[in-house]
């Protein structure tokens, strides 16, 4: 993986993200150096535990600006495209899909999501008769693979389409056909064409088994570890730009966000209870856990510009109980829907509590006056290892069972990678898994 993680990373421009005043306080909270007692980690590759700048798939912040001014706090100059301004412009938007700078055109937005960094590479690919070969096909949904008998195996032979606004179908041929739905619709298309499965098609399904543990900071504290700093404006930035991991048992990963997302992720997205009537160990590093509502959630928001979060991504292991399989009594216009089942095993749990309390002491050594863990439900954001390589798949991605079949989104990895965000890894996987159809198909 790892050269195909270098080549992804020079593609989406992945590099340092930008420092903050909140990153600035995680430092504070995690490094040897500072109050903490984490090392830095000063390689990509993590085999050991530590805090790390975190590298994003976002182009240099006013990497050109219109008059040549440096983008700072006293940044006074145009943010658009058309004035010349290229780049991030710091507005905290990466959750919300960062359409920044916002009269650029897509192949210049500053984050390099897949439609960004990838899709307007492979259209390039058309203006040479050579090679170009791409069409797009929006409203379009593969409702079957079609397989015949190959030499020892099935063989995929094409898939059938449906246009969604008009209801037509067609069947596409093709010498070989490479699934990339997602962890959910991937299988789901897989067990509804009726190909083979062995007991680990759907299944094996890991989410990073999140929590969130937040922190109240004093305008105090910001500025006694940075003076030039009033508040924390935890919107301020790219979403996230510092990380601790623990190889084994997962990582953290310093968050800032919005109102609107903040007063939901911190406050009101628990499996906890109302945080007045839960109990909190005294032993534990937090002060209090689950639902705040009403005057004490106003009161909370309040403090908006004080407050930020760590986000828990815990390393859970894929278990055959989680993943997905057909429900046998809802259908929508493409057969049968898909039935999703995750629960935590109990390492998961433990680990989950590790990180959580790692988390809630980071805050605690910055100088937090009060720590909040949210206890978070399942939440199927980070998902992977539905269709796992080793299992479902071989090492190249192609389906064990059906030869010129290939998988190559989030649902063919292993399991969840150590708990790093996930796009990286699929895209680094999905760039794997081309060169190996190429060998061996082309
Ligand atoms: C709110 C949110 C925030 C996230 N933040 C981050 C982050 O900061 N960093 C990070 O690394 N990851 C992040 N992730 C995770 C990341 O977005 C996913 O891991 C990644 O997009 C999964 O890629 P995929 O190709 O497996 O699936 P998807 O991105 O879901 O792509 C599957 C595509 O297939 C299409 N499709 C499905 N079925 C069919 C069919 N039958 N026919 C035709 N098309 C079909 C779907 O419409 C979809 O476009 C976030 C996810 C969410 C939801």
């Amino acid at each position: 993986m790892v050269p195909y993680y270098r080549l992804n990373e020079e593609i989406t421009s992945t590099q340092q993200a930008p420092m903050t005043a909140r990153e600035e306080v995680f430092i504070e909270g995690a490094s040897q150096e500072k109050s903490g007692e984490y090392p830095l980690l000063d390689g990509l590759n993590v085999t050991e535990t530590g805090w790390r700048p975190q590298p994003n798939a976002v182009e240099e912040p006013g990497k050109e600006t219109s008059n040549g001014q440096q983008l700072d706090r006293n940044y006074e100059g145009s943010f658009s495209y058309d004035d010349g301004f290229r780049g991030d412009t710091l507005v905290g938007d990466h959750f919300q899909g960062s359409s920044t700078p916002v009269d650029a055109p897509v192949r210049e937005k500053a984050r390099k999501s897949s439609n960004i960094g990838y899709v307007p590479r492979a259209l390039d690919t058309n203006d040479n008769p050579e090679v170009g070969n791409v069409a797009i096909r929006p409203n379009t949904y593969v409702t079957d693979v079609h397989t015949a008998e190959g030499a020892g195996n099935l063989e995929a032979t094409g898939v059938e389409i449906r246009d969604t606004w008009s209801g037509a179908t067609q069947t596409v041929e093709a010498d070989t056909v490479v699934l990339a739905g997602g962890c959910i619709e991937t299988p789901r298309l897989w067990l509804n064409s009726g190909l083979p499965d062995d007991g680990w098609v759907g299944k094996g399904l890991t989410t990073h088994w999140f929590d969130w543990v937040v922190g109240v900071y004093d305008d105090d504290t910001v500025a006694d570890i940075n003076p030039e700093r009033e508040h924390m404006d935890p919107y301020v930035g790219q979403n996230s730009a510092v990380r601790f991991d623990k190889p084994g048992v997962g990582g953290l990963e310093d968050i800032g966000m919005s109102p609107g997302l903040v007063s939901f992720a911190d406050y009101l997205f628990t499996e906890a209870g109302y945080s007045f009537d839960t109990p909190v160990d005294p032993d534990e590093p937090w002060d209090t856990r689950g639902y705040i509502v009403g005057k004490e959630l106003k009161r909370r928001m309040a403090n908006y510009r004080q407050t930020k979060a760590i986000l828990v991504l815990t390393d859970d292991m894929p278990r055959q109980e989680n993943g997905v399989s057909l429900d046998d009594t809802f259908s929508d216009e493409h057969g049968p829907v898909p039935k999703v089942r995750y629960e935590p095993g109990e390492e998961d749990d433990e680990r989950r509590d590790e990180l959580a309390r790692i988390a809630a002491n980071i805050h605690r050594n910055a100088g937090a006056s009060h720590v909040h863990r949210a206890e978070w439900p399942p939440l199927l954001l980070h998902m992977q290892s539905s269709m796992r390589i080793g299992k479902v798949l071989d090492f190249a991605g192609e389906a064990k069972n059906v030869d010129r079949l290939f998988v190559a989104d989030h649902s063919a990895l292993a399991n969840g990678v150590g708990g790093p965000n996930p796009t990286n890894s699929g895209q680094a996987n999905a760039l794997r898994i081309a060169d190996h159809i190429g060998d061996r198909y082309f």
